[in-house]
């Protein structure tokens, strides 16, 4: 089990000041409350997500197939640029790691076997961290202020020790494994990266890696910059798999130059380009090509955002194809199921188009709650002799009674008997 060394420096300050803001958006979000309910909640059961003051229905799926793309080319774009800038500050499995190995340098140290009361310290810690991640995920899924209330008496809690147990597992036992072995954005990396991205990287011009200072390199083979890896690998040996781009190497390296009054940057972000004597290009076509589909598909989702209908209409038909009323003319049932998706109580009239002669039958005016939906039963009729060919289209509207939503209509088929 690897226990990384820690030296302080810039790029340790900045993955403190990035994992900082990133936790404490985790773990701060499901608190946050808007209108009288939790903030950020993806309420399962309701099938409805809750963003601030926007709710989600399933209807809207195909928004979230957007942000899933939007964030996948924002991942490639910093790919190109920056390597795998990702992992190093702000990939939840780095962060979890820093926050383990911290516990475990606060309660063992880092050499030599720790005792058994600092190994229970350790796993106390470290299952304390695990259990707030467990709670504070749930959280999002299941309203956190009611949540401690209702511990061992819903299906939350089962969720709660699950998340609890895979988070004390994967942080504390498989580790950088996971990053090493596991992860598969860490497997498509290299096939991102081109000579002008920014990888972490020993400047060979100032010498063999392992030839001492005497004797005409920089390196002084101190092996800080190994004792610092988080995943253990030695950056002399060129870019590998394993490297996360944290920098801790950098931070290490840049104390060892300052100590020997050298110029610091021995190992450094920088391109393959730049190492090599050459100039960085920083607007390239593949960098370009991924930077513009991210802007489309941002512009795309802000516009289907702002189009996004605040009124959805669905049909479900009765199973019994038709039936004949007492004066002989064709019946069909209809359930029609309203979502008002905005903050206020809405009214909504119901129409129906269809053959000439078709009426409604049923409640025609539906009062739906905010961010609720309603169900309404509704029967259509028709003269035999106006169906000639055993079905028609139907049309069913909803029109909000005072205009705010604008309406919503939706299509259905009127059965008869086979001419
Ligand atoms: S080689 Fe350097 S940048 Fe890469 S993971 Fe190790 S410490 Fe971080
Ligand atoms: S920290 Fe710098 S000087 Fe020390 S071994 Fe690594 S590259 Fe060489």
């Amino acid at each position: 089990m690897i226990r990384p060394r820690v030296i302080d420096g810039r790029y340790r300050r900045l993955r403190f000041v990035s994992g900082g803001l990133l936790l404490a958006l985790f773990f701060g979000g499901p608190w946050l409350r808007w209108g009288g309910r939790q903030a950020l909640w993806w309420d399962l059961p309701g099938r409805q997500l809750h963003l601030g003051a926007s709710t989600f229905w399933p209807q809207d799926l195909s928004l979230l197939a957007g942000v899933l793309a939007a964030a996948a080319f924002g991942l490639f774009v910093a790919t190109v640029y920056a390597g795998r800038i990702w992992c190093g500050y702000a990939c939840p499995q780095s962060l979890w790691l820093w926050m383990f190995h911290f516990c475990q340098r606060a309660t063992e140290g880092r050499r030599g076997t720790p005792t058994r009361a600092r190994r229970l310290a350790k796993h106390s810690l470290w299952l304390l961290l695990a259990l707030a991640t467990g709670f504070t995920l749930v959280g999002y899924f299941s309203p956190i202020r009611e949540l401690a209330q209702h511990l061992g008496q819903n299906a939350a809690s089962l969720w709660l020790l699950l998340v609890t147990l895979a988070t004390w597992l994967n942080a504390g036992w498989l580790r950088e494994q996971v990053c090493i072995h596991l992860c598969p954005y860490g497997r498509f990396q290299s096939v991102m990266l081109d000579r002008d991205s920014l990888i972490v990287a020993y400047d060979i011009t100032r010498g063999e890696p392992r030839a001492h200072a005497g004797r005409g390199g920089d390196c002084v083979d101190c092996t800080l910059c190994v004792q610092v890896c988080p995943t253990g690998i030695d950056i002399r040996d060129g870019l590998q798999a394993a490297c996360l781009s944290c920098g801790a190497c950098a931070d290490a390296c840049d104390s060892v130059m300052r100590k020997l009054g050298k110029p610091e940057g021995l190992v450094r972000y920088a391109s393959e380009q730049a190492l090599e004597g050459g100039r960085t290009h920083w607007l390239r076509p593949r960098l370009i090509g991924y930077a513009a589909m991210l802007l489309s598909i941002t512009a795309g989702l802000a516009w289907a955002l702002a189009q996004r209908p605040l009124l959805a209409l669905d049909i479900s038909k009765d199973r019994l194809l038709y039936r004949e009323s007492a004066d002989g003319r064709l019946e069909n049932v209809y359930r029609l199921t309203l979502a008002n998706k905005t903050d206020q109580p809405r009214r909504y009239r119901l129409t129906a188009s269809g053959p000439a002669g078709l009426e409604l039958h049923g409640a025609t005016l539906v009062e739906v709650p905010a961010q609720s939906q309603a169900s309404q039963p509704v029967r259509l009729v028709l003269a035999r002799q106006a169906l000639t060919q055993g079905s028609a289209v139907v049309q069913f509207s909803a029109t909000d009674s005072e205009g705010g939503t604008g309406s919503a209509r939706a299509e259905s088929r009127f059965t008869g008997p086979q001419p």
